[in-house]
């Protein structure tokens, strides 16, 4: 951290964690706007909303209605189609296909759950995928038309008036964010906040975590520099997009936007004195100028979309990034419960599983050596048959853990015995990552973080770090 001149915050899930309630607006003011496009009002009425069947780091697959859980490699270990769980024969017949020809999961057939606001778009798509099955649009066009009507939702008024009225209804409370981004300006680094929503939405989610009413701009004189509006992931990129000054000076929510030139034709921070320092889209080049920072390297940005917020700025400014994943904490919760009895069990079954393999084995060599034929042994179908069973055994054990975690998809960071590809992209993208922004409180504005040493499969465990 002592390298890092600039530290950012993305607002949406990041500074501000929002509750089921919040999710609600979303998913009844959708189905409203899908009835309103011609779906059938009897059964999406029947829609119901469960934060917890889906979750981050899944993938929407459009074409064939289906969404998926893959592992590291990109190998899908479940799959749903709608609500109902493929079966393994189903899911190998569409995503293991001849050598060569497996899909590779990129291009416009496939939607990653990178953020927390998608979990909506899932549920209302996996739902409409059980009415489509007896006729109607595409799914692909369906999964387009949820997205449609959940960012109607956004942007008419169905969340944000809600919001504004009753803040402390969707909204979670955090007492140690002021004193967390305070610490970066003590420590004498500049603090950003770059968000895609617009002023009017921002000032009354600031002003509500930092305590005040949202006739108050207190929150401003938290920030070096505020985006509003940022439209990223395009902000990040080397598109032209003209950085605009929002006149804040309205107590009523109005907001004008002034279009004048880029702050980088009109002289960097002595823009901010004169003008005020918030602003609406632009690129990273005007937010580098007037944060005064050389390279992308001095810029932390702390964030919780995987591709707007993390993937875009490592990879093409060299941000250092903080992902925020609040399902850490109940995960890790998870991870201690289910230490003792169940993965003590896969570990038994393991076990079991090898022995058995080795008998097996045994058998096989012993034959051998004696000139004997394996095949026609009388031994081998009942040490085969305890082979089998005990690899039954273990499958079951492990798949109990799995729902353990979670009733449809398991642990959020794991795929079998693999890391999952939430995990992976976790790993390669964020620097940092912690269940919430203010955790960085407990954390020194100069402390160095230190990845743990990559180990590979024949490495000890218990040698010391070079
Ligand atoms: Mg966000």
């Amino acid at each position: 951290m002592a390298n890092i001149e600039a530290v950012g915050f993305d607002m949406d899930y990041t500074l501000a964690q929002y509750n089921e309630a919040f999710d609600m607006l979303a998913f009844e003011g959708a189905k409203d706007k899908l009835i309103d496009m011609g779906y059938p009002e009897e059964a999406i009425r029947t829609f119901k909303f469960d934060p917890l069947q889906h979750t981050r780091g899944l993938v929407i697959d459009k074409r064939r209605g289906n969404i998926l859980k893959m592992d590291r490699h990109k190998y899908v270990r479940r799959a749903y189609h709608g609500t109902r769980e493929l079966s393994r024969s189903e899911r190998k017949a569409q995503y293991i296909l001849d050598a060569g020809a497996t899909p590779t999961f990129v291009g416009n057939d496939y939607v990653n759950v990178d953020s927390l606001f998608q979990l909506v778009d899932a549920s209302l798509f996996a739902q409409l995928v059980d009415v489509l099955d007896e006729g109607g649009p595409s799914y692909a066009q369906a999964f387009r038309d949820v997205r449609h009507a959940v960012d109607l939702c956004h942007q008419d008024g169905v969340i944000k008036d809600q919001v504004a009225i009753e803040p402390s209804k969707y909204i979670v409370p955090d007492d140690n964010l002021v004193p967390m981004l305070t610490q970066y300006r003590l420590a004498g680094k500049k603090v950003f906040l770059l968000t895609n929503s617009l002023f009017d939405y921002t000032n009354v989610v600031m002003n509500f975590l930092v305590g005040k009413d949202v006739n108050n701009r207190d929150w401003v004189d938290l920030f070096d520099v505020v985006v509003v509006g940022a439209g990223k992931p395009a902000f990040l990129g080397d598109g032209r997009r003209d950085m605009l000054r929002v006149d804040a000076a309205t107590n009523m929510g109005t907001l004008h936007n002034f279009v004048g030139k880029p702050v980088s034709e009109v002289g960097g921070p002595a823009f901010l004195q004169r003008e005020g320092k918030i602003f609406q889209s632009g690129t990273w080049k005007e937010l580098h100028e007037m944060l005064e920072v050389g390279s992308g390297s001095e810029v932390l940005y702390v964030g919780d979309h995987m591709y707007g917020d993390m993937i875009r700025s490592k990879r093409s400014l060299g941000w250092r990034t903080t992902l925020i994943v609040p399902e850490l904490e109940p995960e890790l919760v998870l991870d201690a419960q289910l230490d003792l009895p169940l993965r003590h069990v896969v570990a038994e079954k393991e076990k079991e599983c090898e022995e058995a393999e080795l008998a097996v084995q045994e058998l096989r060599l012993s034959l051998l050596a004696q000139g004997l034929d394996f095949l026609e042994s009388d031994e081998r179908e009942a040490l085969e048959r305890a082979q089998e069973e005990s690899r039954e055994a273990l499958k079951e054990a492990r798949d109990a853990l799995h729902r353990a975690y979670h009733p449809h998809w398991g642990p959020l960071f794991r795929s079998g015995n693999q890391a999952s590809r939430f995990a992976k992209q976790v790993v390669d993208y964020s620097c940092i990552y912690t269940s919430r922004a203010s955790n960085l409180l407990a954390t020194s504005p100069s402390r160095t973080f230190r990845p743990p040493s990559d180990f590979m499969p024949h490495d000890d465990d218990e040698r010391p770090p070079m």
